[in-house]
């Protein structure tokens, strides 16, 4: 171990808050050199898989030569310039080609820094809208239980009210409506209680949001398509705006390049992220239909009430526009597919093992259930121990690799899975 990396690690220690932890932290983290393709290289010159990609958004591995020429074009043309009053050309482009390649209907597409801010926007779209069309008594969201829609106020409040952290924020966070958590499979009952849920509370509901077909950091579960499909039967019979959540799903993690493909429904509201830039720098997109712009722009304030500093950051669409290029020749689809087949087959042996209460796969996300909560900084160990990157949580060790993994990767992380299974 060198002196360097103990001491970085030390002022890590002394000086660094890290995700949803105290400070100092709870165990050191592990110091990262530089990363490549797959793989992150450590400190301490071991080489691990990433089964994470870097909380699900570095689909095509790291330094990647398209998005590092992308990025060094750009910087040597401007890093950024302000949005208000301005414009330049990847954003133009990137807008474009979102409208392009998501669902029929999203015509419009307004950009800012993160998933969170995304759908903070979406709400935002979504009050305002109803406030607009003179319904401003339409305050409340109503969504599905196991969701995670991000950290700050509303979406958490849109969160699971369980797994989330509406306990720790009651009488902070709005109240809003919630239906049981969707099934795998189609139910007709649960659909049933889906559209009872939307007329009892269409008067006070401005929008239902929802992440489509699988629901990540809630809990990484998978529902049945048709369920969107019911959802949008019954907020548009209602005049409530139906927002999806892709942050996670976009870009083709689930095997098509935007989930709400699998039921082939459009919703009134979009938020992309993550995988929108490749995973190089944070960039979200907030896309809605021509009706939730106009209403909007009639309405009081005549715009929406929203403009980050650092909105349409040009470093970071040269990037996503590089990143969607790279999507375009439609190469990734068998890459998930090739992850999928292969996760099934690692993971499948899992399927009945002491602890473990479910497998699933879904695209390139596999997912072992645990029937106790996971003892985190032993299997994360145990997965380094084996030359893999992972980070379980709750009753969950999970993977989403790079699409560009091989199945050589791809086996590796399922032993690293194994090995943090038997660890836990
Ligand atoms: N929505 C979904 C579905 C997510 O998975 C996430 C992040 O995990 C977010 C929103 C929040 O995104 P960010 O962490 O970029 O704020």
């Amino acid at each position: 171990m060198s002196a360097g990396r103990e001491d970085l690690l030390a002022l890590d220690r002394a000086h660094v808050w890290h995700p949803y932890g105290p400070m100092p932290g709870r165990t050191d983290p592990y110091l990262v050199e530089s990363a490549a393709g797959v793989r992150l290289r450590l400190g301490d010159g071991r080489e691990l898989v990433d089964g994470m990609s870097s909380w699900w958004a570095a689909i095509h591995g790291y330094r990647h030569p398209v998005l590092d020429a992308a990025m060094a074009e750009q910087a040597g043309r401007m890093s950024h310039v302000m949005f208000g009053g301005l414009t330049h050309e990847p954003a133009i482009r990137l807008a474009s080609t979102l409208v392009e390649l998501t669902p029929p209907g999203l015509q419009h597409v307004f950009l800012c820094d993160s998933g969170s801010v995304g759908v903070e926007v979406a709400i935002k779209m979504a009050l305002q809208a109803q406030r607009a069309l003179g319904r401003p008594g339409r305050q409340r969201l109503a969504t599905w239980r196991g969701g995670y829609h991000g950290d700050t106020f509303h979406p958490m409040s849109v969160c699971d009210p369980v797994g989330g952290m509406h306990a720790l924020w009651s009488g902070v966070l709005p109240a809003q409506v919630f239906a049981g958590p969707p099934p795998a499979e189609f139910d007709d009952a649960y659909a049933a209680s889906l559209e009872e849920m939307i007329e009892r509370h269409a008067d006070e509901l401005a929008a239902v949001i929802v992440e489509p077909v699988v629901q990540g950091a809630g809990g990484m579960r998978f529902h049945h398509p048709e369920y969107l499909r019911v959802l949008r039967e019954a907020t548009a019979a209602h005049g409530i705006l139906l927002i999806f959540d892709e942050i996670a799903t976009g870009f083709g993690r689930t095997g098509r390049l935007f989930a709400a493909e699998h039921a082939g429904v459009s919703p009134d509201i979009l938020c992309l992220g993550k995988a929108l830039t490749g995973g190089y720098l944070t960039l979200a997109a907030t896309l809605c239909t021509p009706a939730v712009a106009a209403a909007i722009s009639a309405g009081e304030g005549g715009g929406l009430a929203h403009g980050p500093t650092f909105m349409g950051n040009p470093l970071a669409c040269a990037i996503a526009n590089a990143s969607i290029g790279l999507l375009r020749d439609g190469r990734w689809a068998a890459g998930v597919q090739k992850i999928e087949s292969r996760l099934k087959d690692g993971l499948e042996p899992l399927r009945g093992a002491r602890g473990v209460a479910d497998v699933r796969v879904l695209g390139a996300i596999g997912v072992v259930q645990l029937d106790h909560p996971v003892d985190m900084a032993a299997a994360t160990a145990a997965a380094v121990a084996q030359g893999v990157w992972l980070r379980p949580f709750r009753d969950l060790i999970y993977t989403m690799p790079p699409y560009v993994a091989d199945e050589a990767d791809v086996d590796r992380i399922t032993a690293g899975i194994t090995a943090a299974v038997a660890a836990t």
